[in-house]
């Protein structure tokens, strides 16, 4: 941090041009993906002068006291570890699956739930005071809740004509794992800051924040950084990360295992009435368990299924508000063959449900 090395330009060149945005970026680097969090919103409300953030509803940013905050569910990540940062407002998340709202469509969730924001910013924290607005494009361990399409695109404009920093959290979605470079791109959206983590170095720890140039030349010198912060070797294997997932196409590779195992998914769903749900996109799937015949979660279902294929050498997480859905994040270099045999091992797994 003391000095520039040319490591870390470089990772900072490359996500400057690599991230949606024709126009003029910095990019700072640090250590884990809550810290860019944290940075994002620091350099939002220098920029803006304003003080609130406004976070999604099943959101996860992270574990620190502002992350934690902004995050959604309580056991495990907050209980207990209150009291809680000030400025974090939580609007509605358009959770297809669950939307309580009248519409049925993707398009009307959207603009319901585009509606209900709109309507919490101005009439409960005032527009004006909004520093960001902050989403997951395909929400992690929220449930791989995919976005639907046309929500971003309104919350940008709207963030656009009030003067609000509109920041992507793509730590999780990010670098391929949907099918796009970044999540964003799916639908167009260009947000003022991105932010990249747990992909960008192949599991060294680097994250980083880029955005408008005189979004976060904002920020004095000195303001942001950290010990740790863009370390040599993280720069490094970002660098080598960065060449295979642009190089051996690794959104392709996402787009790819998409069109193997969502019809696999899909089978599943029909033989296994617990299973209420299946989406997500590119890499990024999911399988959600209900009480059979109703949109109840399951979340024993869940981890019953998780420790059978664990049991059997295929790592799968739970994740969701209500811990009940399955999340597949494979490789995005996995071999096909190694991909099916990973999909018997599951569909085994759930048919212990029966
Ligand atoms: C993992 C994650 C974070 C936090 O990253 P850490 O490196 O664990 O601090 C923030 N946002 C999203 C969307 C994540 O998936």
């Amino acid at each position: 941090m003391v000095t520039e090395y040319e490591s870390a330009l470089e990772v900072a060149e490359r996500l400057n041009r690599l991230t949606p945005g024709e126009f003029e970026k910095r990019t700072g680097l640090f250590s884990t993906g809550a810290e860019a969090v944290e940075n994002a919103v620091k350099i939002a409300r220098t920029w803006t002068g304003r003080d609130a953030i406004v976070v999604l509803g099943h959101a996860y940013h992270g574990r620190t006291l502002l992350t934690m905050t902004m995050t959604g569910k309580n056991v495990p990540y907050k209980e207990g570890f209150g009291p809680f940062a000030p400025e974090v407002y939580r609007v509605p998340s358009p959770y297809p699956y669950r939307w309580a709202g009248a519409a049925t469509t993707e398009t009307g969730i959207a603009e319901e739930a585009f509606e209900q924001l709109v309507d919490q910013i101005t009439t409960q924290v005032g527009t004006a005071n909004v520093a960001a607005i902050i989403v997951e494009p395909v929400q992690g361990e929220g449930g791989f809740i995919v976005l639907p399409e046309g929500y971003m695109t309104k919350v940008a404009q709207f963030a656009k004509e009030n003067g609000i920093v509109f920041i992507a959290d793509e730590i999780q979605a990010g670098l391929a794992r949907t099918g796009d470079l970044f999540a964003v791109d799916h639908e167009g959206v260009v947000p003022d800051i991105v932010l990249t983590a747990k992909a960008l170095a192949a599991g060294m720890p680097l994250s980083a924040v880029t955005g408008r140039a005189e979004i976060m030349d904002s920020v004095r010198a000195g303001g942001l950084g950290g010990t740790y912060a863009g370390n040599p070797v993280a720069c490094a294997a970002a660098i080598a990360a960065l060449d295979v997932i642009v190089d051996e196409d690794l959104p392709g590779r996402a787009r790819h295992i998409e069109e193997v195992v969502m019809p696999r998914l899909k089978e599943l769903q029909a033989e296994c009435a617990a299973i209420g749900d299946v989406r997500g996109r590119g890499a990024m799937l999911a399988m959600e368990f209900v009480v059979p015949g109703t949109r109840t979660p399951d979340p024993d279902a869940a981890k019953k299924v998780a420790a059978h294929a664990n049991a059997r050498g295929v790592l799968t997480l739970t994740a969701g508000t209500y811990s009940n859905v399955i999340r597949l994040l494979p490789p995005l270099v996995i071999s096909d063959d190694l991909l099916e045999d990973a999909l018997d091992v599951l569909a085994e797994a759930t048919r212990t449900l029966a």
